[in-house]
């Protein structure tokens, strides 16, 4: 019963089409109806651009993507999302046996991709919460954004465990300890929806229309590669992998996580793409992992250099470990023909063809695919709501960390007075949603622009926050003499790092990049001086602390920056802790909670409270 649909849709004879079979009987039905082209087709994902639907239909695609910031067209409305996504489905459906197309998205702080859309914190700020109540609700919100624009399917959430900051992902890890990683885990069940009880564990799951399947990435140790060097090689032996970096795989696979996505990076020296051992039979044995195993964008092309080299290899390589969805192989052609060969040359077996195929149908059966190819546009008004922004806005308060409140404990600047009489706002990151959300928003590298989505900038929220005779005047970089002629009360310097994904982001000095390194000092040395720092990743910031009255780290908080607002003033507490060890030199990492030499600025879990006293003459 329990894989049961209960809408009568089913065509007598054709277990697969019939919602009232259990799932597994009906992807043994249909896998026993399919061609070997009509499987490898299965196998392949391709990238929306260029794609059309008689290139799905011809060569029986089973799924598409929206990689980085591929978005149908500036500004794309739910419905142009939706009209392209149904398109490209139409020709899956008209194939000989209807095999609909997943298609995937990255939403991993929110919808990102889409105009409008809400933007959470990245995963950073949503581990100094530590309230994974919180990160559930937003799993559900995101669904709902996703939905709405025809897609159910995310690539979310990352469980890396960043171990080193000046990995360039580091953002997009809850913290460098995995336990907080595995807490956060609970936005599988925000985006998949809760498994009803009796459902059998480890069984991939999805809560219906308004649920998307989840991606649980990248396995394994993307988070520990040698100098936080993206896609490198993670050295570390079988213990400390088990204990550090897979933890939070077996809680994503309780929770019926559909889908895992493989790690550039390597193992000891080994391409995880190419890895049986950790593919097949840990990841799929061991942990009984039911769902499919889904490549990184061209990673199977990454396992033998330069790229694309030995593409025989890299093809045969990564099947036989285990993996069942092949994200983009850089030719299509190529990748289809080559796995054809392998498998009639029996270089890969029929057997291991069934397992990947069996795997994708089992999602897209579980996800209702089948039942509801088509995409409508019932959610539009989820894109961006009231209720998403309120939520992303709490989220934002319970990200901030405040790392020091006054030069002594007997002079707290913060709580802010709202009451008061002029008081700059300055730094390039104060009035920018741009630089405020950071990468993997809207474009790949996230936009510094300040238009190019809509929610409140952290100046916006201060003006809405003081009384009204309050004075709040913004300069990005404002000149000492501008600052000596002008009496001010205090001052809030909001800097910090510039959008950046992926390898782009990789930095060995992790130093407050200028101007706003500037723009701190010279604020600060002549008012009395808030600084909020927006960045992915703890900076350097030792040399410059005795300057500042107070410092709060912000991390990349998405498009409410009211949220800031709201604590900077009072109206809610600081209740953040840190989820990363705040290092003093770049010369000490990696450095994280538990080492040897653990000597941080700021401790792992650091987070001071407001001052009572202060909170209340606040009030
Ligand atoms: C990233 C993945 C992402 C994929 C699709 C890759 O470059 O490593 O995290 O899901 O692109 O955009």
């Amino acid at each position: 019963l329990l894989f049961v649909h209960t809408s009568p849709v089913g065509a007598a004879g054709e277990v697969y089409k019939d919602p009232n079979q259990p799932v597994e009987a009906r992807v043994q039905d249909l896998l026993q109806k399919m061609t070997l082209a009509e499987k490898i087709g299965q196998m392949t994902q391709l990238e929306r651009e260029n794609m059309t639907a008689e290139i799905i239909k011809n060569n029986f695609i089973g799924s598409l993507l929206s990689g980085g910031g591929s978005v149908p067209k500036t500004n794309a409305t739910a419905k142009d999302w939706v009209d392209m996504i149904n398109e490209f489905q139409k020709g899956a459906m008209s194939t000989r046996l209807g095999i609909p197309i997943i298609y995937g998205i990255d939403a991993v702080h929110g919808h990102n991709n889409v105009y409008k859309a809400t933007i959470f914190p990245h995963n950073v700020g949503l581990g100094a919460s530590r309230d994974p109540d919180l990160v559930k609700r937003i799993g559900a919100a995101t669904a709902l954004e996703v939905r709405a624009t025809g897609i159910p399917y995310a690539f979310a959430p990352c469980i890396a465990v960043c171990r080193d900051p000046r990995w360039g992902r580091c953002y997009e890890s809850y913290s460098e300890d995995h336990t907080v990683v595995q807490q956060m885990t609970e936005l599988v069940t925000g985006l998949q929806g809760d498994a009803p009880s009796g459902y059998p564990e480890d069984y991939p799951y999805l809560g219906g229309k308004t649920k998307v399947v989840a991606c649980a990435k990248h396995y394994v140790g993307d988070g520990g590669t040698v100098k936080g060097i993206n896609e490198n090689n993670t050295l570390i032996d079988w213990k400390g992998l088990l204990d550090i970096h897979m933890p939070a795989y077996p809680d994503t696979i309780r929770k019926g996580v559909g889908t895992v996505m493989i790690s550039y990076s390597s193992w000891n020296g080994k391409k995880m793409h190419a890895n049986y051992d950790l593919v097949t039979t840990h990841l799929k044995g061991v942990l009984k992992f039911k769902g499919f195993v889904i490549s990184d964008w061209q990673g199977i092309d990454r396992i033998t250099y330069p790229e694309h080299s030995n593409y025989t290899y890299s093809v045969e390589a990564s099947i036989n470990a285990g993996l069942d969805m092949i994200m983009v192989p850089y030719n299509y052609n190529e990748f289809i023909g080559i796995l054809t060969q392998l498998v009639q040359k029996n270089y890969v077996s029929m057997s291991r063809i069934d397992d990947a195929v069996a795997r994708i149908l089992r999602v897209k059966f579980v996800a209702g695919l089948f039942e509801n190819p088509y995409a409508d546009l019932s959610l539009a008004d989820q894109i961006g709501s009231k209720d998403h922004r309120e939520l992303a806005r709490e989220a934002v308060r319970k990200s901030l960390v405040l790392l020091k409140n006054g030069k002594n404990s007997n002079s707290p600047l913060l709580p802010l007075p709202k009451k008061s009489g002029k008081v700059l706002v300055a730094g390039s990151h104060a009035n920018n949603i741009g630089l405020q959300c950071g990468g993997w928003t809207i474009t790949w590298h996230g936009t510094p622009g300040n238009n190019y989505t809509t929610g409140t900038t952290i100046f916006d929220g201060i003006k809405s926050t003081v009384d009204p005779g309050t004075k709040v005047i913004y300069r990005n970089n404002p000149s000492d003499k501008f600052l000596k002629d002008t009496k001010f009360d205090y001052a809030v310097v909001v800097v910090g790092e510039v959008p950046y994904s992926e390898t782009q982001g990789d930095n060995l000095n992790l130093t407050i990049p200028q101007p706003g390194l500037d723009t701190v000092q010279t604020v600060c040395k002549n008012i009395k001086c808030v600084v909020v720092l927006i960045s992915g990743r703890p900076l350097v910031i030792e040399p410059y602390l005795s300057d500042m009255d107070a410092l709060v780290a912000a991390w990349l908080p998405g498009s409410e920056g009211k949220g800031v607002a709201d604590v900077l003033f009072g109206d809610f507490p600081f209740t953040g802790k840190l989820p990363r060890t705040w290092f003093k030199r770049v010369d000490q990492l990696p450095m994280n909670v538990g080492d040897a030499h653990y000597d941080p600025l700021f401790p792992f879990g650091f987070g001071l409270e407001t001052h009572p006293a202060a909170a209340a003459k606040a009030q």
